[in-house]
């Protein structure tokens, strides 16, 4: 096992993988910029390293300090978080050139899944079901109305290499597909260097339903579960939960199934998410996070396992704590996601928190790196917290989201706390009676969206 690991992160998913850390005896080094100092996931570390100026380029993508920051403390793996280096597969070959581990999965393993027609082109040959579109890249316009009259509209324009949300644009008719093929392409050059494109049929009513995978690399992999997350506005979700509201478990049994061959059969190692849009009984592969996703602790939450522990214990080479037949659906659990935003336009609003208070008792638990008196930096995601609440069932769950909100006291800032008040007071969430499409309606017909 590892003496000490760095993390490559900020804000709450560094505070999270630090308390794994801690409580296997793991020395943790933080890294951080300089408008990050009195950060939160700075003072909890053991050591920390001030690796670059606060633009992120500079300092949490700026690989030679990372790497330097691991010379200098000794640190012998790395540790990514979400977002920033988490699926940089160039990252991860640099440390594993230099000697260190990283933990998460392998470079290939990245690569394949971050691009979007690769991972599709290899879920299909593993036997995922997939949305029906295009085989690979869409090199012209003229090609791409030719699958539009194929598939028939609407149809999704998606960059290969998009993420975030970004990337996308859908034709509702073969007048739209000129100026959605056009701007997918923009988008997926502008933000990620590459404007290959490829094209599926445009689900009207799906779900968001993602499965947890884990595997330790040696080619034994299980699933716990899905994770339904349709709440989300611009493609960005908002409120997840566990186990999904409209998912039978013969259902989950099936498409688990399928997802851990899946992974076991390519020897992933790690946690991975595979994503789908579920219509009608249907499963469709959308894509593959090779990553811990924002939302794990409800799927920690059901299943009572540390996601990031087994990270840490597959990446020095152990096996898994638990195998398929350990894992037990209990309760169910809820994420919302507290953001620095302005409503009703959710204008990023960081700031000076002046009174802080974190929600607590049975079945609640608060990841935020926020503190009274500390200032919200504006150079980075407006992601300040997330609170998931664990219920017997989804209605106690509920109740307890209800009542953990109300105790939540931030200060200073605008948050989307309120969003979360209000979407507790509508039918259709208690029902669990939504789609994709549903927040966005709701947002345009409560808040002038
Ligand atoms: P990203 O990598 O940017 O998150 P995804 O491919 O995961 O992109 O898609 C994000 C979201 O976009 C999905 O959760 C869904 O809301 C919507 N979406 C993607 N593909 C389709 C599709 N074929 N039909 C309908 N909605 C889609």
């Amino acid at each position: 096992m590892f003496d000490k690991i760095l993390i490559a992160n900020r804000g709450e998913i560094a505070l999270r993988v630090i308390r794994a850390a801690r409580e296997m005896g793991i020395a943790t080094v933080a890294v951080h910029s300089t408008a990050d100092s009195d950060a939160m996931h700075v003072r909890m570390a053991d050591e920390s390293v001030c690796i670059g100026p606060p633009p992120s380029p500079q300092s949490y993508l700026s690989i030679p300090a990372i790497i330097s920051a691991c010379e200098i403390t000794g640190a012998q793996a790395i540790h990514p978080g979400y977002g920033f280096l988490s699926e940089n597969a160039g990252f991860v070959q640099i440390v594993e050139d230099h000697g260190l581990s990283f933990i998460g999965p392998t470079a290939e393993h990245i690569r394949v899944m971050g691009d979007k027609i690769t991972a599709k082109d290899t879920m299909k040959e593993l036997g995922v079901p997939c949305v029906p579109g295009s085989d690979g890249g869409v090199p012209t316009l003229e090609d791409a109305k030719r699958i539009g009259e194929e598939f028939g509209y609407p149809v999704i324009i998606k960059a290969t290499a998009g993420g975030g949300g970004r990337g996308m644009k859908v034709a509702h008719s073969a007048d739209e597909m000129e100026s959605a093929f056009m701007t997918a392409r923009a988008e997926g050059k502008a933000a990620f260097g590459n404007d290959e494109v490829y094209i599926e049929k445009y689900l009207t009513t799906p779900r968001h339903i993602e499965i947890q995978v884990f595997g330790d690399g040696k080619g034994n992999a299980v699933h716990l579960g899905e994770r339904d997350c349709s709440l989300q506005r611009r493609h960005q979700k908002v409120f997840e939960e566990a186990p999904g509201p409209c998912i039978t478990p013969e259902e989950r049994a099936k498409i688990g199934k399928i997802c851990a061959d899946a992974v076991a059969r390519i020897n992933y190692i790690g946690a991975g998410t595979i994503e789908f849009l579920y219509e009608n009984g249907e499963f469709y592969f959308i894509e593959m996070n090779t990553r811990l996703q924002v939302e794990h602790p409800v799927t920690e939450g059901i299943f009572d396992v540390d996601l990031v522990r087994e990270q840490i214990r597959v990446a020095a080479g152990l096996p898994m704590s638990f195998g398929q037949d350990d894992l037990e659906i209990n309760g169910h659990a809820i994420e919302v996601r507290i953001n620095a935003e302005r409503l009703p336009n959710f204008a990023p609003c960081p700031g000076k928190i002046s009174a802080y208070h974190a929600p607590g008792g049975l079945g609640v638990r608060m990841d935020s790196a926020l503190y009274n008196g500390y200032s919200i930096p504006p150079y980075y995601d407006s992601l300040i917290g997330k609170l998931i609440v664990h219920g017997r069932d989804r209605d106690e769950a509920l109740a307890r989201l209800d009542r953990a909100l109300g105790e939540l006291i931030v200060d200073g800032i605008d948050t989307t706390v309120p969003l979360f008040h209000a979407l507790l007071q509508e039918p259709d969430i208690h029902s669990g009676d939504y789609n994709i499409h549903w927040l966005e309606r709701w947002l345009e017909a409560n808040m002038g969206e």
